[in-house]
Parts: structure tokens; sequence; C-alpha cells
């Protein structure tokens, strides 16, 4: 492997932004699967082609600033995906209570489980609702 260290030295190799086009080549790879339209594919593959070039490229603080164009694009998406994701997985994990939004302001409210019917009012709105927990 000592060729590889060797080859690798002086360039960049995958970053952030490497990996979000090589994750989004392989999206789009399955997308054109499941549609059959292949043109998709080709963009991806474009996408990957690019990504190989960054990672051998010489020119690192070239392909710095493009990593760091990408990360101020992008962490506001990934902060909201993180949130949803823990949200998802706390509620998930949670047997205790059953998690619904309020219809008029929707608002993320929850009531113990298995009380029957409840008779709920939401704290931001004052909207009343009948729950089954
Ligand atoms: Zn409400």
């Amino acid at each position: 492997m000592n060729w590889l260290a060797r080859f690798m030295y002086g360039r960049r190799g995958m970053d952030q932004f490497g990996l979000a086009l090589v994750a989004t080549y392989v999206l789009m790879a399955f997308i054109a699967t499941i549609t059959q339209v292949f043109a998709i594919q080709y963009v991806g593959f474009a996408l990957c082609v690019y990504e190989l070039y960054r990672m051998f490229s010489r020119n690192i603080a070239a392909r710095e600033r493009e990593n760091n164009w990408f990360l101020r694009w992008a962490r506001p998406i990934y902060t909201k995906i993180g949130r949803f994701l823990s949200r998802v997985i706390r509620e998930f994990r949670d047997k205790e209570h059953h998690y619904f939004n309020c219809p008029k302001c929707k608002t993320r409210l929850r009531v113990p489980k298995n009380r029957g019917t409840l008779r709920v009012t939401c704290p931001k709105c004052g909207e009343v609702m009948n729950v089954k927990s």
C-alpha cells in the first residue's frame, strides 16, 4: 500500500463534498433503475467522474474552497435532517406516549398511551380536540 500513500501525497482525497457527490450518484442510479430513465444515471455518473477528478487533484486550495462552499450551503439542511431523525427516534423509543400534531397550529403534542379517548387542549393555540391514546 506504500505506492498508494505515495500517490495520494499532496492530493486531498475524499471530503464531505465528495461524499455527497458519490451519495447523489448512488441515489440517482437507484432512481434511474426504478423509473427506467437512464439519463438520470448519466448525470450521476458525471458527478462521480467529477469527484474522481477532485480526489486526485493537486490543487488542494481550490478543492478546499469547493468543500467550504458545500458545507456552508449544506449545513442548515443537515441540521434539519438531524433534528427530524432524532425526533423520530425519540418518539419511536418512547412507548409511554402517543405523539400527534395539533390540527390547527401543527404543534407537536403528546398524551399518555392507553387512556382511551382524551380531551386535549393545545397549549399554544387553545384548540380543543379528542384524541385516541
Ligand atoms: Zn395548536
